[in-house]
């Protein structure tokens, strides 16, 4: 056999690649993991905790607020972005010296620079080359800004990360995950905040129950929710400001145009043509589902893939990988149809398992459960916001196929359970479960009359 410099080369070190390189070094593969901008990825600098910590600061906003209720006066409260942005820029130091350490310390040789394909076993940093027997695309993606008149005045959630002030008014164009969430950071943290998107309803793909919930929830809290049209064109005026024409007609001023229009696999100038690899018509690198591409010495894993792009199934296909190449008597397939994710709006968002409507696509006779509070925290707060939870069960077997949760802490809560229906737990089960009380959480098992049930 040849003699590679490594037996893997992987290229990125975000989710999927360091979990990758430091599973295949456990394994004992001579590994190296080539990284250009920042170690742990999208998710570490750019992404899920950035975004948390945001997300907890916004929330202060009715922390404070509900207080009252429980008899705390709090001075008026103040907030100050920059020392926010110091220490959110601090923790994700922490956090890269973190990941530098794991891979060192499991071996893997870290390379600082951006890699080319050279062929299919070599590639090229800083102009070097590596070869190795097996080499990994794990690129992650990139923001996905259209083109309309105006583009270069709108920034993506790579900057939102970075503004050097906090303006007084947000526009927050599209309807997925990272529009909602950063609406709420927005508002929380006090700007005029408008969110508008192109559909009927944002949150396409999620049960529309919660959809239709936490279009009001928002609205009630003083967002401005725009559907059913988009941006036209977008001027800059003379103080700095922005007028964004709408395609409805309709003029907004704001400070800030943030776009999370969706998000693209990144593989320019990765030198592919050197390589066997194929792109789908949407620029994703094709695998089979072993993470295999067209060119039998290539991998790829995570968001460069077309999969579903979460640190935990980018995380997943790294270790799934790893295992299939290095320690297959260990090898797992990654389980896609259980998967629980939660939009961390406020309140959050958490869903788990089939929606609804898609329970039905799929032909299954249902009885749907509701529930709809005012968590016990809002009594003496004042507050009149509702949660909502729903499980969508199959009337047949008693399996439950769906949950859904909007509501506080329901990231916390769905986790959970869905350990309970990934094991496969029936409506049953969870009825003859015992709740912990007082909590939110124990509604989920004393829900007993279903508000829809089949025939
Ligand atoms: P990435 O983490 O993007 O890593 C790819 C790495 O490859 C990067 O470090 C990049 O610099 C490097 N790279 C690219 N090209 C080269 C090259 N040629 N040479 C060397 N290095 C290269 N998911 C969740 O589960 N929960 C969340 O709360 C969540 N919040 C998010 C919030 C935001 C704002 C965003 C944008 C994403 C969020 N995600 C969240 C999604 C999550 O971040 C991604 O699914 C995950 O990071 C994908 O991992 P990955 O390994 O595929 O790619
Ligand atoms: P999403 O794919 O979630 O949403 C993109 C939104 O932009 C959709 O509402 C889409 O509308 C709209 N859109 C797409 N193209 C256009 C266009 N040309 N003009 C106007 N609107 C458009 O992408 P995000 O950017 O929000 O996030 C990327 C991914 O990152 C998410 O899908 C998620 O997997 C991950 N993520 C996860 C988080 C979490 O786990 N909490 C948080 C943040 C991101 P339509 O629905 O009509 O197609």
């Amino acid at each position: 056999m040849k003699d590679y410099d490594f037996d893997l080369f992987v290229i990125g070190a975000g989710s999927g690649g360091v979990r990758a390189s430091r599973m295949a070094a456990s394994f004992g593969a001579r590994v190296a993991v080539a990284e250009d901008m920042y170690l742990g990825g999208t998710c570490v600098n750019v992404g899920c905790v950035p975004k948390k910590l945001f997300a907890y600061a916004a929330h202060f906003a009715e922390d404070i607020e509900d207080a009252r209720g429980y008899g705390w006066d709090l001075a008026e409260a103040g907030f100050t972005w920059k020392r926010l942005l110091d220490n959110k820029n601090a923790e994700i130091t922490r956090l890269n010296g973190i990941y530098r350490n794991l891979l060192v310390s499991a071996g893997v040789t870290l390379i600082d620079g951006r890699a080319r394909f050279v062929d299919s076993h070599t590639v090229e940093v800083n102009g070097t080359r590596h070869t190795a027997e097996r080499i990994l695309i794990a690129t992650g993606g990139w923001p996905f800004v259209p083109e309309f008149p105006g583009r270069e005045h709108v920034i993506t959630s790579n900057e939102a990360f970075y503004l050097e002030q906090l303006p007084r008014r947000t526009l927050v164009v599209g309807g997925g995950y990272i529009a909602v969430e950063f609406a709420s950071i927005f508002h929380g943290l006090g700007c005029e905040t408008s969110l508008l998107y192109r559909g009927d309803l944002f949150l396409r793909g999620f049960d529309r129950d919660v959809r239709e919930h936490v279009a009001l929830t928002l609205q009630a809290k003083g967002l401005d929710l725009q559907f059913n049209t988009d941006v036209q064109r977008i001027d800059r005026h003379s103080d700095g400001s922005l007028k964004v024409t709408l395609q409805n007609g309709g003029v907004l001023e704001t400070d800030l145009v943030l776009y999370a229009t969706g998000r693209r696999p990144r593989v320019e100038g990765l030198g592919l043509e050197n390589t066997g690899v194929s792109l789908s018509d949407k620029g994703f690198v094709e695998v089979d589902e072993l993470y295999q591409t067209r060119d039998p010495a290539v991998f790829a894993i995570g968001d460069v893939t077309d999969t579903v792009q979460l640190t935990p199934v980018a995380l997943a296909e790294g270790m799934a990988l790893a295992r299939r190449l290095y320690k297959p008597e260990e090898y797992l397939p990654v389980d896609y149809e259980h998967l629980a994710t939660a939009v961390f709006c406020i309140p959050n968002i958490a869903t788990l398992g089939l929606t609804e409507i898609q329970a039905r696509e799929r032909g299954h006779k249902l009885r749907v459960f509701e529930s709809r509070f005012r968590a016990m925290r809002n009594t003496l707060a004042g507050r009149p916001e509702q949660s909502f939870m729903k499980l969508v069960v199959d009337k047949h077997s008693d399996q439950v196929l769906g949950i859904h949760m909007v509501g506080p802490d329901a990231g916390e809560i769905i986790q959970g359970l869905a350990v309970a229906v990934k094991a496969g737990a029936t409506k049953a089960v969870f009825d003859a479960t015992l709740g912990i009380h007082p909590t939110a959480a124990e509604e989920f098992v004393t829900m007993r009359t279903p508000v829809r049930e089949d025939d």
